[in-house]
């Protein structure tokens, strides 16, 4: 371990680091701000850090009119993103000074005056939202309801996800006084709400992610649960991601184990129904099994570790469910990268001589995102409202199994559990006396004078004492934190959540959240000047470092075409043992993880629990159970390979258009496109030295030859026939292959060559309406939205839960139309192609 004892030593160590290619090209792509032409205004990592951190920086004149004092903050900020060491959420890159003409944030730091802090902070619009989530709340009310409605298209007009809880409406059919009339039921209004969205979207917005959660005894449950059943050949609810509330999974689980009734009820309705506890449990996993929905989310638990759940309990969770909030409230996150500060810290030792240094990383972040809260534009005045009363922040971390290989712990092990617990409760504690510190500076946050900490309230699980000597020291400098100066002074209602950092995490080089990685090695594929596609492989760095001297070209390729170690011969016992991904440990050891960390934290995590594809329906029970026993506050699983089967009974629809496309698998190789059941073919009759062949040319619906077909009994012609075709399906010119065909010596193929070459001929006189457009895509790296729209056109696919499906199941990733290239990490659907995260 490197000497550096303050932050200013450690964050210039990592300050000249450049981004790695993959990073730069992420960046390139979706970051750098571009004027109304698509021209970049931006064009290196520099560039945005100096805009983000002036621009955060500028909310410190609510503080302090010392401008030396400003001017050091902002520099503190620019260090902590420049060195990608502390991250805030995409949105917060994007919209931090957007509109703002860019000269401001060339101007030289020590030139920089009070008045212009001042332009700066008074320059916020409608475009500078810099929070990703938001939950809104519905009123059991026509008014209520559709008030929502407009609430939740604002919300996503400017690119935020929402939650809502629908348990607040009363069922389907219950009376409506005073009309005489019956209510159409929570799902009828989750259509409006699905509806809205895609409308929205349709607008140009950024796609809207949706929550809808609903407690698991409100009479329409079943309906719920069922909602996103996909058995009519339509997606539906296209829009949403559902999860069942458990207020109390304890008193659940008793009920699942004496196999009793539970009564579905609703305040504002005389229907009353009963269901067994084990057939609810049943359907929920076999839901689960099947498409991953739905999720389960324990409230309770939420409200439980809620200072302010006595004033306004919070009633849903943000989209990817890591964020539980009130009504109207927001979130603003950031993730420090663990694996940075691991070089420097012996993280989760509460003795350790630097330990001060991380403590003051911690603050640093946290002021960070405390100036967020104030200089966000919220877009709407309740969520304004909530924002400020409350000052929700969320500082998680990302890159902890980076930093797991750098300790050579692995993952699924008792050792690297401990450390991952170890590691939380100091994380917890740090961020809690950075809140304290600000409060002691700022005030704190105004609902402070009725919230539970006032009476010594911890807001986490935390572990028990004897878990370890360490556990012990951090649950002893916690409990003495919560029962003496933070009764005082909190500035922030909650401090910590562990947020999806997709594409955070590659801007940092690292690993995602606290997840493991999900591919050691891989290929990915830029563009580069000349527009030419150039392949982009990555190996995970810490495993090069260790593989050094040992990494063959060979193994090199190995690893990319497995992502994993665990079966290449020649790796050592010791390597496979560290390097593990996450589809190499068990569910359990997933769950395990999220456990330990979410002990620690107040808010919630993005924790995603892989299950491999033969994976049970009583496997998944299991796993709930578990959570349910545990202090989880909700789970999501996903089985391998289920985004991709839930589909699979989808009707066929006709064609309407005529566009050709081409398919590149994942791996960048041209796919052969499939081929209709009935085509139209010229047959030609051809007599040889030795015989007769028939030779018949089938063409697509845009005239293009796309099967050839040579019948005289021998293996040649068939050989011949069986290429050409694959040839001709994966784009390539017919005339091409007949040029190579007539360049085979002999007359035999010359002769074939000439006689398909009439049946082209033959074929153009016959195809009278000449009218097919072709285009091809180059899937793989992000594409025009009018790209992607043609090709979800060409391709009749449709949109579901974020990402687009064919009629056969298959999946395209929604920017760069990858097939079958997402994966499920962070509760949270990401391309393992080009990066692209549903959530960040
Ligand atoms: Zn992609």
């Amino acid at each position: 371990m490197t000497e550096i004892f303050n932050l200013d030593d450690f964050l210039d160590h990592f300050i000249n680091i450049s981004p790695s290619e993959n990073a730069e090209r992420i960046l390139r792509d979706r970051y750098f701000l571009k004027d109304g032409e698509g021209n970049y205004l931006e064009h290196s990592w520099e560039d945005i850090t100096r805009r983000v951190s002036r621009y955060i920086a500028s909310a410190e004149i609510l503080y302090t009119e010392d401008i030396e004092e400003i001017r050091n903050v902002e520099k503190k900020f620019y260090k902590l993103l420049k060195s990608r060491v502390f991250l805030p959420n995409s949105p917060t890159l994007f919209n931090s000074g957007k509109t703002l003409p860019l000269e401001i944030f060339k101007k030289p730091l020590e030139e920089m005056t009070i008045e212009d802090y001042k332009r700066i902070y008074n320059s916020r619009n409608r475009h500078n939202m810099l929070s990703a989530c938001f939950v809104v709340p519905l009123e059991d009310s026509m008014e209520g309801i559709f008030e929502a409605v407009k609430d939740a298209a604002l919300i996503q007009k400017y690119g935020g996800g929402v939650g809502y809880d629908f348990s607040v409406l009363r069922p389907k059919d219950s009376s409506i006084a005073g009309t005489g009339g019956k209510s159409s039921g929570p799902i009828s209004f989750m259509n409006v709400f699905n509806t809205t969205a895609s409308t929205i979207e349709q607008g140009g917005a950024r796609r809207g992610a949706q929550m809808a959660v609903m407690r698991y005894d409100h009479p329409d449950v079943i309906d719920f649960i069922n909602s996103k059943k996909n058995n009519d050949g339509k997606s539906v609810l296209n829009y949403f991601n559902i999860s069942v509330n458990f207020d109390n999974p304890e008193e659940f689980l008793k009920k699942l184990e004496n196999d009793e009734e539970i009564e579905l009820s609703h305040p504002n309705s005389n229907i009353k129904k009963t269901i067994k506890a084990r057939e609810l449990f049943d359907l929920i996993a076999n839901n689960a099994w099947k498409s991953g929905d739905p999720g389960m989310l324990f409230l309770g638990r939420h409200n439980k570790y809620y200072a302010l759940s006595d004033v306004t309990p919070v009633s849903a969770t943000n989209p990817c469910g890591e964020e539980p909030l009130p009504p109207y409230g927001s979130c603003n996150l950031g993730s420090i990268d663990l694996a940075k500060v691991v070089d420097f810290v012996n993280l989760g030792n509460p003795d350790h001589e630097n330990n001060e240094l991380f403590k003051d990383l911690i603050y640093w972040c946290s002021r960070f995102l405390d100036d967020v809260i104030d200089i966000n534009v919220y877009p709407l005045e309740e969520i304004d409202k909530v924002s400020k009363e409350q000052r929700f922040i969320g500082l998680g971390i990302m890159g902890l199994a980076d930093a797991l290989f750098k300790k050579e712990l692995a993952y699924n092990s008792e050792e690297g559990r401990r450390f991952m617990a170890e590691s939380t409760a100091q994380f917890a504690y740090y961020s809690h006396l950075a809140s304290t510190e600000l409060a002691k500076e700022r005030g704190s946050f105004p609902l402070f004078d009725r919230s539970k900490y006032k009476k010594g309230f911890i807001p986490f699980a935390m572990l028990k004492d004897d878990f370890s000597e360490n556990i012990r020291k951090w649950n002893e400098l916690i409990r003495k934190h919560f029962f003496n100066e933070a009764k005082e002074f909190k500035r922030n209602v909650q401090v910590n959540t562990v947020a999806p950092t997709g594409s955070i995490s590659n801007i940092a080089d690292t690993s995602s959240g606290i997840e493991p990685n999900f591919m050691l090695a891989y290929i990915r594929y830029m563009t580069d000047k000349e527009g030419n596609r150039v392949p982009l492989p990555y190996m995970n760095r810490i495993l090069k470092e260790k593989l050094d001297g040992e990494l063959t070209s060979e193994l090199e390729a190995e690893i990319i075409e497995k992502g994993s170690v665990q079966n290449i011969e020649g790796i050592s016992e010791e390597i496979k043992r560290v390097f593990v991904t996450a589809m190499d440990i068990s569910g359990e050891d997933h769950l395990m993880a999220q456990h330990m960390i979410q002990s620690y934290l107040d808010a919630s995590c993005s924790k995603t629990i892989n299950l491999p594809k033969e994976a049970t329906v009583d496997d998944i029970k299991n796993i709930y159970k578990m959570a349910m026993e545990l202090s989880l506050k909700g789970i999501t699983i996903y089985r391998d390979g289920s985004l991709e089967t839930q589909v699979l009974t989808k009707a066929k629809k006709k064609d309407d258009k005529k566009v050709t496309f081409f398919v590149l698998d994942e791996k960048h190789k041209l796919r052969a496109r499939p081929r209709k059941d009935t085509l139209k073919s010229v047959t030609r009759k051809y007599k040889t030295g030795s015989g007769t062949v028939y030779i018949t040319v089938s063409f697509d619906d845009n005239g293009e030859a796309i099967e050839i077909f040579l019948s005289d009994g021998t293996e040649t012609a068939e050989i011949i026939g069986r290429l050409s075709s694959i040839a001709l399906r994966s784009g390539v010119s017919a005339d091409e292959i007949l040029e190579q065909l007539s360049k085979v010596k002999g007359t035999y193929c010359k002769g074939i060559s000439g006689e398909i070459k009439k049946a082209l001929e033959d074929f153009e006189d016959l195809w009278k309406d000449n009218e097919g457009d072709i285009e091809v895509f180059h899937v793989g790296k992000p594409l025009s939205r009018e790209e992607v729209e043609k090709f979800v056109h060409a391709n009749k696919l449709e949109y579901t839960k974020g990402y687009y499906i064919d009629n056969e199941g298959n999946t395209y990733c929604p920017t760069c139309l990858s097939k079958n290239s997402l994966l499920m990490t962070e509760g949270c659907i990401s391309c393992k192609t080009c990066g692209w995260s549903k959530c960040s």
